[in-house]
């Protein structure tokens, strides 16, 4: 049986004359940058992350850019972001001329580990970056914490987790910018680039919409150096069929997740990991062949990814191999820590080192978990894995 990492045909198909509708609409307004399409999709955005401000934009990556940019961050600059994400998080903060200052993650909930943070901040610390990995709220309040005691600005990036709550508030609402994205792999994925920037300061809004066109306002006299950050109307009218579905996209891919514990956890070797607020007992889980990822109680997971560890030497790839050959899709996000990587070699290694990270990095594999994925279909990954434990 074939079962993809994604399959994106599915959901679109059963939109089908929703999305062909906006498209229609499109072509006979000709309103294809910004305009009411964008301004309509913001507001529904805001709403749902609980925000006063929404910024659609051409990119999560551009999100976090503009978030940076707005919040005057450059060089002589330091900023708190994890090894252990996509590459954005810590390329923007280099784009800006200033630098990332690259943290540990915790083991279970694969987040920032903010005590480590803590150990990293300088008087040159003037933001910190944590990261909803795989669509779990980092630990906020910790962060949140951090921020005040150091006067620190706080981008959320939430590329991975719209919809996700910490402690009861979404994600994107509680540091001083939010940002998402809409690449189609994301669980509100656009037909293209996409991206949203969110925050409830009004002042920083105002900058960030301004420097979302050029720094220019009114057009064609600058105020300051911005790029070319907007959303297209196009991806706003088509995303804006899809977000009333983002709630239940996410309850199927939570009910996915809990039949991939439920089921993966009798297999013997197999145990849930420990969770992220008993990290200090992980000891209890060593021996285990394959970590399943345990959601804390306080922060919903909206599994972008079911992201597991295979512990061993070469397990995890030869894991990934036997799925492969089964038909099955599997990825390692991410395989090389962004501190490692040749681009910040300038940076020198952290000092101490990121031990937590380079264990995820050789140690993670995500199944498939996307909404319309069938139990068939989660039974010959189960059955699968069960082959090779
Ligand atoms: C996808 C992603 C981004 C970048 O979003 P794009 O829309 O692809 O630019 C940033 N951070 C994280 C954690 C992501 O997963």
């Amino acid at each position: 049986m074939r079962v993809p990492l994604l399959d994106l045909c599915q959901q679109n198909q059963t939109l089908r004359p929703g999305l062909i509708g906006a498209f229609e609409r499109l072509l006979s307004t000709g309103q294809f940058i910004l305009g009411e399409e964008v301004a309509q999709f913001e507001q529904q955005i805001a709403a749902m992350a609980g925000v006063r401000q929404a910024i659609g934009v051409s990119s999560g990556t551009d999100a976090i850019l503009l978030a940076l940019m707005a919040l005057g961050i450059g060089p002589g600059d330091e900023v708190l972001c994890p090894s252990f994400t996509f590459f954005a998080t810590a390329g923007c903060v280099a784009r800006v001329g200033a630098r990332p200052v690259f943290v540990d993650s915790c083991p279970a909930c694969f987040n920032l580990d903010v005590a480590d943070a803590a150990r990293r901040v300088t008087a040159k610390t003037k933001a910190i970056i944590p990261v909803h990995l795989f669509g779990q709220a980092a630990a906020m309040g910790e962060v949140m914490e951090l921020a005040r005691k150091h006067q620190l600005a706080v981008i959320e990036d939430g590329a991975q987790a719209l919809g996700a709550e910490y402690g009861g508030q979404p994600v994107g609402s509680i540091g001083h910018f939010g940002t998402f994205s809409f690449f189609p792999s994301k669980n509100l994925g656009a037909f293209g680039d996409a991206g949203m920037l969110v925050t409830n300061d009004d002042a920083l809004a105002e900058r960030a919409r301004i420097l979302r066109v050029h720094g220019s306002q009114p057009k064609y006299y600058h105020k300051l150096v911005g790029g070319n950050f907007r959303l297209d109307a196009l991806q706003a009218a088509l995303l804006s069929v899809k977000l009333p579905h983002l709630a239940s996209y996410s309850e199927k891919r939570q009910a996915n997740a809990a039949y991939y514990t439920e089921r993966l956890g009798k297999i013997p070797g197999v145990v849930e990991a420990c969770s992220p607020e008993c990290v200090s007992n992980e000891q209890s889980s060593s021996g285990a062949k394959i970590l399943l990822p345990a959601p804390h109680a306080r922060r919903t997971h909206i599994w972008n990814q079911y992201t597991i560890r295979v512990s061993g030497p070469g397990r995890r790839d030869a894991l990934r191999n036997h799925l492969a050959k089964n038909e099955i899709g599997a990825e390692v996000y991410y395989p090389l820590p962004l501190h490692r990587q040749e681009c910040f070699a300038y940076l020198g290694q952290p000092e101490p080192g990121l031990p937590q990270v380079e264990r995820l990095s050789a140690e993670c594999l995500s199944l498939p978990i996307y909404p319309e994925l069938t139990r068939a279909q989660q039974d010959w990954v189960i059955e699968a894995i069960s082959q090779f434990v």
